[in-house]
């Protein structure tokens, strides 16, 4: 059997340098072929040795990187204006979690012109993903919103349609528009369950049960839509446990897509004032790598990981700062999976 990564270590037996036989398995075939799941992911040649990531997916379903274009649908949240509370998450900065994202009163048009010169010196592509990032995506006149994500849908140059949400705000004519949307081109919908411990939700004023998220993951699973689900690794009370039990519980509810998200102190939130008043610490560089090497043999090799890590606006960062430095968080990661050869899914294959 060949393994096309043998001069990057891989200590399986390899019979000749030549260019591998047309259905001979890549080390990465033969890696999630070992492990014990009903599911196999399609993957290509040049996939991570060590998980399953977006950019793999990508390339694999488009044949071609994909950026994100990060846009505003204008909508706030039910978390903040009143109808669910006022403050909003304690971490989640004026930005509404999109601090990245363009301006809700721009109209689409211009918003993607400028989100595309944002990216234009990496994109090779004239395909991209129209992220709407910024607060609740599901939340205000359905018209509107139809109008919009139907303009955004229907743009040649958009292959991907993404929306981040809460999953208290995916009602029968929500999940109406998104399977319809759906139908015109791949929908992804972002959801933040940050947590699975309750008592630590409520801390946080996430403002929702957990069965409130696994009802929204089973109906958006029913309509054939990805979920993508945010935990933040970091969060004050929280130890390895928790976050084990956070992963476990988005992968039995059947989320598609994980993004792990590293805790930002940001200026201006509630969770700043915790923090300046000594209520809880923030992750050493060191620390969050060993958690992402714990987590990542638990997640079933199928699940996409859209993140790792992330970086919080510089302006309004208040800690950890080493996070700001996103290309040495990356190498440090990186180093530390290949020489621990941490693999997604490994602890699954024994359980
Ligand atoms: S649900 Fe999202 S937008 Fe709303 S307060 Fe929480 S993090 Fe911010």
């Amino acid at each position: 059997m060949t393994c096309k990564q043998k001069d990057k270590g891989c200590k399986r037996p390899h019979k000749s340098k030549k260019r591998r036989d047309k259905g001979a398995e890549s080390h990465t075939e033969m890696r999630f072929r070992n492990l014990v799941t009903p599911f196999r992911p399609r993957m290509c040649y040049n996939a991570s040795m060590y998980y399953y990531s977006l950019s793999d997916y990508v390339k694999t379903e488009y044949g071609e990187k994909l950026y994100k274009l990060s846009l505003s649908s204008g909508c706030t949240c039910p978390n903040r204006d009143g109808t669910l509370g006022v403050g909003g998450c304690t971490f989640c900065s004026a930005g509404g979690s999109g601090d990245f994202a363009g301006d809700g009163a721009v109209p689409l048009e211009d918003q993607i012109r400028f989100a595309k010169e944002k990216v234009s010196g990496k994109s090779h592509s004239d395909r991209y993903i129209a992220y709407f990032q910024s607060y609740t995506g599901t939340y205000g006149d359905l018209g509107r919103l139809r109008d919009l994500y139907m303009e955004a849908v229907h743009r040649e140059d958009v292959a991907v349609l993404s929306i981040a949400t809460r999953p208290d705000c995916l009602g029968p004519e929500v999940l109406d528009l998104l399977a319809e949307l759906n139908r015109v081109k791949p929908l992804w919908v972002e959801l933040g369950l940050q947590t699975a411990n309750e008592a630590v939700a409520d801390h946080v004023h996430r403002g929702y049960r957990n069965e409130v998220y696994e009802r929204a993951v089973k109906d958006l699973n029913a309509l054939g839509i990805k979920v993508i689900t945010h935990i933040i690794i970091g969060l004050p009370g929280e130890s390895l446990e928790d976050y084990k039990a956070s992963v476990r519980f988005a992968c039995d509810c059947g989320t598609w897509g994980l993004k792990l998200q590293l805790l930002h102190v940001l200026e201006g939130t509630a969770l700043a004032e915790e923090y300046r008043s000594g209520g809880f610490a923030t992750l050493l560089m060191d620390e969050y790598i060993n958690i992402i090497c714990e987590l990542l043999p638990l997640i079933p090799p199928e699940v996409v990981i859209h993140r790792l890590t992330g970086d919080g606006p510089k302006k309004i960062l208040i800690s950890p700062l080493w996070s700001g430095n996103k290309r040495l968080v990356l190498n440090t990661l990186n180093r530390t999976l290949k020489e621990r050869n941490i693999q997604q899914g490994s602890a699954l294959q024994n359980a």
